[in-house]
């Protein structure tokens, strides 16, 4: 599912969801404030640069008790 960014209108609250295809865009409600102004960003795709945590898991403990 392609995320989208939407931008309230109502409160001004940007935010990303991912819609289907077959979901109508114009009825996205805004998690904020629950209203449906919504409006799809020009981007299809989110992209942010954001730091994404990338978590470290190198070694995974799993000690299997055997008898
Ligand atoms: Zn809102």
């Amino acid at each position: 599912m392609p995320l989208y960014e939407f931008d309230c209108t109502d409160c001004g609250e940007a935010f990303e969801k991912r819609v289907r295809l077959s979901d109508s865009l114009d009825s996205i409600a805004c998690p904020h404030c629950g209203g449906i102004k919504t409006q799809k960003k020009l981007s299809q795709f989110a992209v942010k640069g954001g730091s994404s945590p990338t978590p470290t898991s190198s070694a995974s403990s799993c000690s299997t008790g055997g008898t």
